[in-house]
């Protein structure tokens, strides 16, 4: 599943900087997080990075975007192609 932010997010911008996949924005109110680029950090951490940071624990998986592990990687592996295509350098696994 990718993660959403909830309402109780009091915009600290810590997570924002700490997503391997740039799936986290600034939205009208608060942040939130992009599903299409959101793999749970699957690809890049163990954990989910903005899960670990965010200090009133706002960050829960989102019930409306189930995934596989197997969909995750994929996901994964699609966001670094389309990085390497647009020239950019894809962030390296861990
Ligand atoms: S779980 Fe990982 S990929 Fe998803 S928004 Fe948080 S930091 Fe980004
Ligand atoms: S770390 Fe939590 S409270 Fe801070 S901006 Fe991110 S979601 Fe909001």
């Amino acid at each position: 599943m990718a993660l959403w932010i909830t309402d109780e997010c009091i915009n600290c911008d810590v997570c924002e900087p700490e997503c391997p996949n740039q799936a986290i924005f600034m939205g009208v109110e608060i942040y939130e997080i992009d599903a299409s680029r959101c793999t749970e950090c699957v690809g890049h951490f163990a954990e989910p990075q903005c899960v670990q940071v965010c200090p009133v624990s706002c960050i829960p998986v989102n019930p409306a975007c189930v995934e596989t592990a197997e969909q995750l990687l994929a996901k994964y592996q699609r966001l670094q192609a389309d990085a390497a295509d647009s020239g950019a350098a894809p962030a390296a696994p861990r």
